[in-house]
C-alpha cells in the first residue's frame, strides 16, 4: 500500500515536472495551420442489409453512458467509445492507475443491435473497457486512432481503421453515405499527453454529398480545448449536432486530461454547434466536474436553447438539414 502511494507520487511529480518542461519547450511561433494536413481516405464497404433506408430523413441518438451513444441514421448503426462495465467496476487507466465506475450503462452490451461501426476515440479503460475487448465480434468495424489500431488489432480485431488526424473513412452500404474524419485531440495539457493515449475527435458526414451533408456530427473525444480545435470549424462548418466529453477528468486528483464545464463552453463558442449534447459526465470518480458545471456555464453564457440534456438511456431525435 506504501509503495503504491510512494509509486503514485513520484508519477504525479513526473507528470507536473514533463508539462512544466513542454510548457518551456513551447514554439513561440504558431505551428503551420493544421487546416492544411490533406489527410488519407480510406473506404470501409458493408454488406447490403437487404432492407431499404427507412430512416432517410430522421436519425437518433441514444446515450448509453460514458462516451458510449448508438447513432441510428440513414441505414447505419453507430456505437462510440463502448464502455459497459457496471457500477463499481474498475478500469485501468494505465500506469497501475485504476477508476470506479459510479453508474450503470443504460443498456447491457448482451442488449446491443448488430453495429455497422464503432467509432473510438481513444484506447483507454472507460472507452473500451475489459469486458467489451472480451466480448466484441471481432469482424466488428472499428475507426479509431493509429495508436488505438495497433491495439485492437494485438487483440485480434481483423477491420480496423488506424487514422491520423484529417484522416477520413469513407463508409458506404447501398446507396447510403457517412464519412468519417479524424479531428485533432489533447489528452490534458502538452506535456502530460503524450503519457496518454493519442485522442482523436471525429466528424460525421451523412449523406452522398460530404461537403453539403445531411446531418454533420461532431464528437470530441477525450480532449482539452487547445489551439488546433479551432482548424475544426474552419473546416466542417455547419456542424449539427456535437457530443462533448465533459468530466473535468483529473489524474490523481489533480492534472486535468478532459473538459469540464466551462471548457464544455468555450468548446462551443469555438466549433459553434447548432446543439449540443454533453456525455462522459458522471459515470467514474476520476471525473470531477458534474454536469451541473456545465449547465451553469451554459445559462452564464445564454446558450441554454444550444444544449440538449440526456440521461443515461435518452434519445435525442434529429432531422435530415436541407442546406
Ligand atoms: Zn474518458
Amino acid at each position: 500500500m506504501r509503495f503504491a502511494r510512494l509509486f503514485q507520487t513520484c508519477l504525479l511529480l513526473a507528470l507536473l515536472c514533463h508539462a512544466a518542461a513542454a510548457r518551456a519547450d513551447a514554439p513561440r511561433a504558431p505551428a503551420a495551420p493544421a487546416t492544411q494536413a490533406p489527410g488519407e481516405t480510406f473506404s470501409l464497404q458493408l454488406a447490403a442489409n437487404g432492407s431499404p433506408a427507412q430512416d432517410a430523413e430522421s436519425g437518433t441518438v441514444q446515450f448509453i453512458g460514458t462516451a458510449t451513444v448508438i447513432i441510428r441514421f440513414q441505414g447505419f448503426t453507430i456505437l462510440t467509445d463502448p464502455n459497459f462495465l457496471h457500477k463499481g467496476e474498475h478500469v485501468h487507466l494505465g500506469y497501475g492507475l485504476t477508476s470506479e465506475r459510479r453508474t450503470n450503462p443504460a443498456i447491457r452490451f448482451e442488449e446491443l443491435p448488430p453495429i455497422d461501426l464503432v467509432v473510438l476515440s481513444h484506447f483507454h479503460g472507460d472507452h473500451f473497457d475489459q469486458k467489451v475487448q472480451e466480448r466484441l465480434n471481432r469482424a466488428t468495424p472499428i475507426v479509431t486512432t493509429k495508436e488505438g489500431g495497433e491495439r485492437l488489432k494485438r487483440l485480434g480485431f481483423t477491420r480496423i481503421f488506424g487514422l491520423s488526424t484529417w484522416d477520413r473513412l469513407d463508409v458506404a452500404r447501398g446507396e447510403s453515405r457517412l464519412r468519417v474524419t479524424a479531428t485533432p485531440g489533447r489528452h490534458g495539457p502538452a506535456g502530460v499527453a503524450v503519457l496518454l493515449p493519442k485522442v482523436m475527435g471525429a466528424v460525421l458526414d451523412f449523406g452522398a454529398n460530404a461537403a453539403a451533408p445531411d446531418y454533420r456530427m461532431y464528437i470530441s473525444g477525450d480532449t482539452l480545448v487547445y489551439d488546433d480545435i479551432r482548424a475544426i470549424p474552419q473546416r466542417f462548418p455547419d456542424i449539427d449536432l456535437a457530443l462533448l466529453h465533459l468530466g473535468g477528468t483529473r489524474i490523481l486528483g489533480v492534472v486535468k486530461v478532459t473538459m469540464d464545464g466551462k471548457d464544455g463552453v468555450r468548446m462551443m463558442q469555438v466549433v459553434r454547434p447548432k446543439k449540443t449534447v454533453p456525455i462522459h459526465y458522471n459515470d467514474y470518480d476520476v471525473f470531477k466536474s458534474p454536469l451541473e458545471d456545465f449547465a451553469r456555464e451554459v445559462r452564464a453564457a445564454g446558450l441554454e436553447k444550444d444544449v440538449v440534456y440526456l440521461a443515461h438511456g435518452e434519445t435525442y431525435s434529429f432531422s435530415r438539414v436541407q442546406r
